[in-house]
């Protein structure tokens, strides 16, 4: 019986990573390989369920997942072999009826068909990585599609009876602000009831960032990013569209519940190449992954870095983490600030945070009613002063 089995559960939400595109964008420093679909990719998916398999020991009591996030890279490069690791992982794991799974695309590897696949596959949403409807702006981001592939995969998507989810990106030089406005209407009126807003930003070691220093790009502009998330929050506004997270917007009932588990210290299971994961004390002593011997540690964070091809054998974690108690308060908090309902009194009184939420307060960085802490538009903005100083608050 689950209620008499003393064993720490599996985490409720998984996330699998793809590590590989069609090709890198001029931006991208994730971990991902390109890959014009030529990989070997059933051997990718082996890999990667061995990786889950790996989690699956006796100590630990498997739960139904509520959510599982397949993301990359750009999973549907996979094609066809995508629904294979879906399946795969739910004969490993049980599910719940009612659970949410999500599979990143890019709109030249999502094609009707393989929509149909898997929406019958269970897949309940698709978060399609559009970023702009500018032509030439994609052009310049070394993207692989133009705005009408974008649509048409949007519409795919809703067609095949899942919720589309659409990728933008604010604050690349050269779009204008009516261009701008163009491209939130354009994904709400493809079907978007769910829409991602971050900015351009330029990692050392881009394409873009060589471009730049060379003189051959522009460099993004901060007024233009600042106008051009006040622009999301106000046209998607008028489309009935909540904004629940700094860079996040949802129809009513359509929020992402597994990112929303991030958000809420929730702990989950991450496998693939560059996934990583946090679990509870009890769950990360039971895979020993941390000590058993009195020592203050509340949570465990890891990560993988391994290629995505390694052949079978389960890779190493890349890194490991021990939160103390109040490390892991301290997270929650500042994950809660990132999101439009904030943090509960109790959460900022278990992270020692309260004197500075008041500072913070007086600052207009968040407000304080019902009981709850919640960011201004003025905190979210200023968000790395309102984390660094949960974080570090007396210490
Ligand atoms: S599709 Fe996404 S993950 Fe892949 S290279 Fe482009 S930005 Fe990076």
């Amino acid at each position: 019986m689950p209620w008499d089995d003393p064993r720490p559960s599996l985490p409720r939400h998984l996330y699998v990573h793809v590590p590989v595109c069609r090709s890198k964008c001029a931006y991208c420093d994730f971990y991902s390989r390109a890959d014009l679909g030529t990989g070997d990719h059933p051997r990718l998916v082996r890999h990667t369920l061995g990786l889950l398999r790996g989690w699956l020991i006796p100590e630990v009591r498997r739960a139904p997942l509520q959510t599982l996030y397949l993301g990359g890279g750009t999973p549907t490069v996979l094609g066809d072999e995508l629904v294979t690791l879906i399946k795969g992982v739910q004969a490993m794991v049980p599910f719940t009826d009612d659970i949410e799974v999500t599979v990143e695309a890019n709109p030249e590897s999502l094609t009707p068909e393989l929509a149909e696949s898997l929406a019958d596959a269970g897949v309940t949403r698709v978060s399609v990585g559009v970023q702009s409807l500018d032509d030439d702006a994609l052009r310049r981001l070394d993207r692989r599609h133009d705005s009408a592939s974008a649509l048409a995969a949007l519409r795919s998507v809703a067609e095949a009876g899942m919720q589309p989810s659409a990728d933008l990106m604010c604050g690349i030089p050269g779009v204008s602000a009516d261009t701008w406005e163009r491209s939130l209407e354009g994904v709400v009126e493809a079907g978007a009831v769910h829409v991602s807003v971050y900015p351009l930003t330029v990692e050392q070691g881009t394409p873009l960032a060589a471009r730049i220093a060379a003189g051959t790009a522009d460099a993004p502009d901060e007024d233009a990013v600042v106008d051009g998330m006040d622009a999301a929050a106000r046209s998607l506004g008028t489309f009935g569209f909540e904004r629940y997270e700094v860079a996040n917007y949802a129809m009513p009932g359509h929020r992402s519940r597994h990112n929303t588990a991030y958000w809420t210290g929730r702990p989950y299971i991450g496998v693939g190449g560059g996934a990583h994961g946090m679990l509870d004390v009890a769950h990360a002593q039971a895979c020993t992954l941390a000590p058993d011997d009195g020592r203050d540690v509340a949570r465990v964070r890891y990560s993988y870095v391994s290629d995505p091809f390694p052949g079978d054998q389960p890779s190493p974690l890349a890194s490991l983490e021990l939160l103390t108690v109040l490390d892991a308060a301290r997270e929650d908090a500042m994950l809660g600030m990132r999101m439009t309902d904030g943090i509960d009194e109790g959460v900022a009184e278990r992270a020692g945070v309260t004197d500075v939420m008041r500072s913070l307060a007086d600052d207009g960085l968040v407000s304080h009613d019902d009981g709850r802490w919640r960011p201004t538009a003025r905190g979210w903005l200023l968000g790395n002063e309102v984390f660094g100083r949960i974080w570090n608050a007396g210490r």
